[in-house]
């Protein structure tokens, strides 16, 4: 299933942190080493960050396989943030194949990216409510899009970050259930939620990188037990039980 992950620290370029690390996110795409269901993670990817005084992020997707996009390989140097979400997919049969499926969706400051796959879809739309289910990334034909409903829904009430993705997944176990690990950002934090799929943190002085799985041998990568939120903020990293 997808590979993805999120920073949040010391502005970093794209370049450095998607596809300079000899098991990258891109190398991932094809040779991911700890990947549990899937082999590849060839249909599309996706990159989200947020830019100084505006407080939407930028956005850039690709159906294609990350590899195959020299114009990404070519911006991706020039381009530096203090918060970032990134993403390569491996589709769930039966989802869309085309760019609107590819993580991260995005509406308002926040970006979502989910690794898994939703045990009961229609269960999930039900759950939505009408200002959720209006924003165009939660109407794709991807099942992620209903758990990043459901985020939105909570965050859209006010209910913080890292609340509001736990409370999705809440909402999820109590209809079907599923793989539903998740990183999601506002551009202040970055939180995720570990539930059947892997996640790694790696904590230095420079910040927080998380991360389906070690991109390096740095033996300070961690692995986040299953069922756990996570909360990177300006004052670290925190990991609480779902
Ligand atoms: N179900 C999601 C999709 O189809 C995520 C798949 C995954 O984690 N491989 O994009």
């Amino acid at each position: 299933m997808c590979r993805h992950l999120a920073w949040r620290g010391e502005p970093r370029s794209l370049h450095d942190l998607v596809l300079a690390p000899p098991h990258s996110l891109e190398t991932q795409s094809w040779a991911p080493r700890r990947q549990r269901h899937g082999t590849v993670n060839v249909d599309g990817f996706g990159v989200g960050w947020w830019v100084p005084d505006r407080p939407e992020p930028v956005r850039y997707r690709r159906a294609q396989p990350i590899w195959t996009d020299a114009s990404f390989a070519s911006l991706a140097p020039t381009v530096s943030a203090a918060s970032v979400v990134a993403a390569v997919r491996s589709a769930t049969p039966g989802t869309a194949p085309d760019e609107g499926a590819a993580a991260p969706f995005t509406h308002g400051r926040w970006l979502v990216s989910h690794n898994g796959r939703l045990g009961d879809w229609a269960a999930a739309r039900a759950g939505l409510g009408p200002r959720a289910a209006d924003v165009p990334d939660t109407r794709t034909g991807v099942d992620s899009a209903l758990l990043v409903g459901l985020a939105l829904a909570r965050w859209l009430d006010g209910t913080p970050l890292a609340e509001g993705l736990a409370a999705a997944t809440h909402d999820l176990l109590a209809h079907g259930g599923g793989r539903l690990t998740t990183l999601a950002g506002d551009g202040a934090s970055i939180a995720g939620v570990v539930r059947g799929e892997p996640m790694w943190t790696l904590a230095t002085g420079a910040g927080v990188l998380v991360a389906s799985e070690p991109h390096d041998d740095d033996h300070r990568w961690t692995e986040v037990p299953d069922d756990h939120v996570l909360l990177v903020d300006d004052d670290g990293l925190h990991l609480h039980p779902l």
